[in-house]
């Protein structure tokens, strides 16, 4: 009879921050459980969130927790500045990722099956891979391991990701410029709900680097749909139509977000042993100028940790933010603004307004900053996580989408949950400086009332008896019952 064996949990983020921050903190929920864990990703990734951790507190919290890396085959980190499109990344990083991780991943599981020391426990009992990386799925199939998928997007645009094959059978794809306003009626659940202008930014087919961006994202779709169960890092309260319709491709589906708020309400004291997963280093000065703020007066403004900005852009939204008169927050990491060189030529007026009232940093605790009392808009990327902690924190938002699954996110914020306002594909001063003091003035008592409920409802899905808290512990005693 085969001995019951503890479980040991292999997890594969793709290496950005978006993907890195909600699976480590699912890695911590886990390994407080008494589950061991390998969590493996690339150097250029483990170096700078290993040094925003307290190592030695960190292994005595979690002893049974383990980081190792493994090449993305970049030598060194990516830069955007390197390449002339954000699309030429992207193909390039997905390009050389699976030249060179899933030798090196089937590597690690088989020496970890093969431990030299007779250590039976060090055999994976599952791995978590990153939905986009499912390559890993392969992998676990040749040595008996199950693999499930975790998907760092919302529901939603998981399930629009399923249908890109039929969206280009159905003709909806390729479209032209002209055509952004048409509704997309063949999408089960979300019927004329989001237009061709709203799908994931490979529909728009702009160019052979998106061509080959939607092939590879419609092969992970298809080899996604193989993994034995699906995480998700949202809420069934807030996506109950998207995550059931998940469950019609997958045996078993886990909406276990906000997971970042999650993994705090269960691992007491979780601040004084790790980070959550960030990868710079947070200027929490910021605080201190927040305290000295109205309440519900200062407009919050970040892109992500890979949306870039032309210098035009950046102007638009300066002048916009400064012309609302509202008092403002930004975060422009090193990097984010194209041709920065030319920053000496910013207009006086912004720079004397921005010294008046407004505070440019370059990356804060984004969701104390968005907690604080002193917040009341959020002019955000849509980046799932800032989706997600702008909904937890009950702060109105401005999508300003910029690739990926942020075209999705944006269309939910201001369409399906009312809890903002979507501003893709355009850039102009007057929309932005309107848009700021429709959000912020307070007048939409829907989306106040839609606000309030969201956030209630998402603290109550962390809370015990709640839906994520429940979904949590159910992983873990599947997880338990895969290694017996
Ligand atoms: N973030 C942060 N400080 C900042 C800006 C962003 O900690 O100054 C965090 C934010 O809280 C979020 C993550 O970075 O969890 C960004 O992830 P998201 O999915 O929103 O966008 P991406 O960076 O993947 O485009």
């Amino acid at each position: 009879m085969k001995t019951p064996q503890n479980p040991h949990v292999v997890i594969l983020p793709f290496p950005a921050q978006g993907h890195v921050k909600p699976m480590l903190n699912l890695a911590m929920l886990l390994s407080n459980a008494g589950i061991r864990i390998t969590f493996v990703t690339s150097k250029a990734v483990l170096d700078p969130l290993v040094q925003q951790i307290n190592l030695t507190s960190f292994r005595t919290r979690f002893p049974s927790f383990q980081f190792n890396s493994l090449s993305d085959g970049f030598p060194t980190k990516i830069t955007r500045e390197s390449y002339a499109s954000v699309s030429l990344l992207l193909v390039d990083v997905f390009d050389t990722i699976a030249k060179v991780t899933p030798r090196l991943f089937r590597e690690l599981i088989a020496s970890l099956c093969d431990d030299e020391d007779g250590d039976e426990s060090s055999r994976p009992t599952c791995v978590i891979a990153d939905g986009i990386m499912s390559f890993a799925i392969e992998v676990g199939d040749e040595f008996g391991i199950p693999v499930i998928s975790f998907r760092t997007y919302s529901a939603t645009c998981t399930w629009v990701y399923f249908h890109l094959q039929k969206l280009v059978d159905q003709r909806f794809i390729p479209f032209q410029q002209g055509e952004f306003d048409c509704p997309i009626t063949c999408i089960p659940g979300l019927e004329n709900k989001i237009r061709l202008r709203d799908l994931p930014s490979v529909c728009r087919q702009r160019n052979s680097e998106e061509n080959t961006m939607l092939q590879f994202y419609m092969d992970q779709a298809s080899a996604m749909s193989k993994a034995s169960a699906l995480i998700l890092n949202t809420f069934n309260e807030l996506e109950p139509d998207s995550i059931s319709q998940l469950g019609s491709v997958f045996p078993n589906v886990y909406a276990i977000g906000p997971l970042q708020s999650l993994s705090r309400e269960i691992i007491p004291n979780l601040d004084s042993v790790s980070s959550d997963g960030t990868l710079w280093k947070k200027d929490r000065s910021c605080m201190a100028w927040l305290d000295r703020q109205q309440p519900k007066s200062v407009l919050y403004i970040s892109f992500g940790s890979f949306l870039t900005l032309t210098r035009d852009q950046r102007l638009e939204f300066w002048h916009g933010i400064v012309n609302s008169k509202k008092p403002f927050l930004w975060v422009t990491r090193s990097g984010s603004i194209l041709d920065a060189s030319d920053s000496n030529n910013v207009p006086a007026e912004l720079v004397t307004a921005t010294s008046e009232r407004g505070l440019i940093v370059n990356w804060v605790p984004q969701e104390e900053v968005l907690a604080h009392a002193a917040i009341g808009g959020f002019l955000t990327h849509c980046g799932w996580n800032s989706t997600l902690e702008g909904i937890t924190a009950g702060v109105g938002m401005i999508g300003w989408p910029g690739l990926a699954d942020q075209q999705v996110n944006s269309r939910c914020i201001e369409e399906i949950w009312k809890v903002g306002i979507d501003i893709k594909d355009m850039c102009d001063r007057a929309r932005v400086e309107n848009g700021v003091r429709r959000l912020m003035d307070g007048s939409d008592q829907e989306m106040v009332d839609r606000l309030n409920e969201l956030r209630r409802l998402a603290r109550q899905s962390l809370a015990i008896g709640g839906s994520s808290f429940g979904n949590l512990k159910r992983l873990i005693e599947d997880m338990s019952k895969m290694s017996s």
